[in-house]
């Protein structure tokens, strides 16, 4: 009989850790007053959750977890709603293997 286990995504991304560079976010979300669907799928498609909808209705981003995976960066860069940039050297998500 084979029996599987069922790994959660939250539970993987548990392992990395991430090293914070203290006022230099490395994705920022450009001003806006009501977010367009394309920055809102944000909240709903980024893996690690690191977008969110304030009270008022605009999105916010996190980076504190952010893994590169450069999905938001595909989604909403190219219309200027995100500027995108690997962290500096040093900081960033540390990944675990294993
Ligand atoms: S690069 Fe990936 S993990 Fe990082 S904020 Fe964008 S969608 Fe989320």
């Amino acid at each position: 009989m084979n029996v599987e286990t069922v790994v959660r995504v939250e539970d993987k991304l548990f392992q990395n850790r991430y090293l914070v560079d203290a006022g230099r976010p490395h994705i920022t979300v450009t001003p806006h007053s009501v977010p367009s669907p394309r920055l809102l799928s944000l909240t709903r498609i980024c893996p690690a959750g690191c977008y969110a909808q304030t009270d008022s209705g605009q999105v916010e981003i996190t980076t504190d977890g952010c893994v590169e995976c450069g999905t938001c960066r595909v989604v909403a860069e190219p219309t200027g709603e995100i500027t995108w940039n690997y962290p500096r050297g040093g900081f960033g998500v540390l990944f675990k293997f294993g």
